[in-house]
């Protein structure tokens, strides 16, 4: 989760080689904003030049003004060394506002585009990726190119148009003493170099023992992680280990600002010494009368101005680089290809009817394996057909297929004649409605939950889906009615309440075709009938496809498929399969002898 961190040396090392188009399509991000761009760029030269100019008045006041006796002179001078600065910090400002405008919109659109593609990503995109790895992409590497986005390329602009414009005009006004002044340079290149490197490798480890000091948190903290810490009584040996990882990140936090500290002093040392070493040979100048006292000191004033920007500029492309190892990562997946698309040309369905047709479909999650092989059966509108078979036989699968979660391997999956593939995939979400066995509920209002399948309906019809949904009671019961806050942090609801709240969403979508996954786990019987009775409604007039696990659904069906090890092995009617005396029948007459209910997924496990 934390490996692209910025300052990672891995991912620094490698982009070496393809770092010119991930940097030339970074670029790309920058275009729309060309003309702020360009406001900027002005700005930065303003600013770098109204810097030039202090040091030339200050040679002004001590070899022109102070030797001719002018003092209104002097005051001009110094009036102007005055504007020049505050004309300086008043560009500044203007450049902060610029730098984060271009930077801040560039930011936007780069979250927009990524949440786009993911919102496209299929079913397989996000069982087989990490949730934790999904919203740091989103959150932490696009956070992480920020300071680059807004901050470098200005910076980098500005510290080389003031180290260029600096250093001409030393070489202008004395081109020994400047050349004697830069020749300490080299000295603190070595320096800076080494402490950019190993305050990198620290950065990227103490990223990595934060992502576990996070991650342990996250698990011994969640609810499943918090019980399962409890009950087994691991909290002493949770808190050594978290202790232990706290002491590394704060141990490793010290090192590197200290490490930074140590720099600092050598650097303020060597911002010393250059200057010093200008004085030393502009004053033996001076007295010989080959210098003037206002040269001398207008170059150690530029010298000093050179340290910071050429700092800068030797650590930037630790910046640059590990920033782009970042657009690399987000590139990786704005490139994802969309597996689930639909055809140019897709067609819509105003009137649809709700017939199912499976056409020799086979399908496989991974290469080496069929998850179905040769399936086919229809369900004519209204309709309800029902799944059964063990554990792993293929049954969610199919109920995958409908919707498009996944797209089939081999055959079509029709609707109303047509394969879904043909149809829009605004069409096919609108007239399936889906029930699953753990139904989602988001954090918001209980209102805002249910009209998720239709935004615009009225509050009558809400309250109408909630009566059918035998959800009424609990509407009462709610302190604020429809308004009540629902979900992860607001109002909890029970297991039998969720699965009645996903069905007054689907009522109140209304659509053709439902597909229920009824719940394996036991609510009471109570529950269990409020349950029962909201689904009988919901049913009515729909085709429904429906993994059963109740033996109430099982025998009023219209059509029973039997599912084993990926492959319909018998179809037809409760009666007719019992008669045929088959794995139906086995499974039946074994379930039914232990419970009063068909309970399919327990005994054949
Ligand atoms: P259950 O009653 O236990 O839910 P099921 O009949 O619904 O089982 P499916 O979930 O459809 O079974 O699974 C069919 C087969 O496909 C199983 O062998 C399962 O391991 C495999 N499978 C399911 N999802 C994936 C996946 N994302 N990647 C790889 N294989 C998968």
């Amino acid at each position: 989760m934390h490996r692209g961190a910025r300052g990672d040396l891995g991912e620094t090392q490698r982009l070496s080689g393809p770092a010119g188009p991930v940097f030339r399509r970074s670029l790309r991000f920058f275009a729309p904003y060309w003309a702020l761009i360009s406001f900027l760029i002005i700005t930065i030269l303003l600013a770098s030049l109204l810097g030039l100019i202090p040091p030339l008045l200050i040679r002004s006041i001590l070899d022109d003004a102070v030797p001719h006796g002018d003092g209104s002179k002097v005051n001009l001078l110094v009036l102007g060394i005055i504007l020049a600065s505050l004309g300086g910090s008043l560009l500044g400002v203007g450049q902060s506002l610029l730098n984060n405008t271009i930077g801040q919109n560039v930011m936007e659109d780069i979250r927009n585009k990524l949440y786009a593609r993911l919102q496209r990503m299929s079913l397989r995109f996000f069982t087989n990726t990490r949730g934790g790895e999904i919203l740091s992409r989103v959150t932490s590497d696009v956070n992480g190119i920020q300071d680059v986005v807004s901050n470098t390329f200005s910076t980098m602009l500005s510290n080389l148009i003031i180290v260029i414009s600096t250093v001409l005009t030393m070489l202008v006004l004395d081109w020994r003493l400047t050349l004697l002044g830069l020749a300490a340079l080299p000295l603190f290149i070595w320096p800076t170099r080494r402490v950019g490197r190993i305050q990198r490798d620290l950065r990227s480890q103490q990223h990595q023992i934060l992502g576990h000091l996070s991650a342990h948190t996250q698990e011994t903290l969640s609810i499943n992680g918090a019980v399962l810490m409890k009950i087994f009584g691991r909290e002493p040996d949770e808190y050594t280990r978290f202790s232990g990882l706290n002491r590394e990140v704060r141990t490793l936090s010290i090192r590197r600002a200290m490490i930074g500290r140590w720099y600092f002093m050598f650097l303020g040392l060597f911002g010393l010494l250059a200057p010093a070493l200008v004085y030393w040979y502009g004053g033996h100048a001076i007295i010989r009368g080959d210098l003037q006292v206002g040269s001398v000191v207008a170059l150690a004033a530029y010298l000093t101005r050179l340290f910071g920007p050429i700092t800068q500029i030797l650590t930037m492309h630790v910046t640059v680089q590990s920033s782009l190892a970042l657009f690399e990562r987000l590139f990786e997946y704005l490139d994802m290809p969309i597996e689930i698309d639909e055809r140019p040309g897709a067609i819509d369905l105003p009137h649809a009817e709700g017939r199912i047709e499976f056409d020799n479909v086979s399908f496989r999650y991974i290469d080496s394996r069929w998850a179905l092989r040769d399936v086919s059966f229809v369900a004519e509108p209204g309709q309800v057909v029902a799944l059964v078979g063990p554990s792993g036989a293929g049954k969610t699968t199919i109920t995958y297929l409908i919707p498009r979660l996944y797209d089939v391997t081999e055959g079509s999956v029709k609707f109303d004649g047509i394969d879904i593939r043909d149809l829009s995939l605004n069409c096919l979400a609108e007239n399936i409605g889906v029930v699953t066995q753990e139904p989602f509920v988001f954090h918001g209002t209980l209102g805002d939950n249910i009209r998720y399948g239709r935004p615009n309906a009225s509050v009558e019809d809400v309250v109408s889906a909630l009566h059918s949904a035998n959800l009424a009671e609990l509407l009462d019961n709610m302190p604020e009615g429809l308004d009540t806050v629902v979900g992860e942090r607001g109002y909890r609801l029970s297991g039998g309440e969720k699965q009645r709240l996903a069905i007054a969403r689907v009522l109140l979508k209304d659509p053709p075709v439902l597909i229920l996954d009824e719940a394996t786990n036991s609510l009471d019987s109570q529950s269990e009938h409020a349950v029962q009775t909201a689904l009988s409604t919901l049913m009515k007039g729909r085709t429904t496809i429906v993994i059963a696990h109740r033996l109430s659904t099982i025998l009023s069906v219209d059509k029973i498929l039997v599912l084993s090890s990926g492959k319909i092995v018998e179809q037809g009617r409760h009666a007719d399969l019992l008669a045929d005396g088959g794995l139906y029948a086995q499974l039946y007459r074994l379930q039914f002898s232990s419970s009063s209910e068909f309970q399919t997924t327990p005994a054949l496990n």
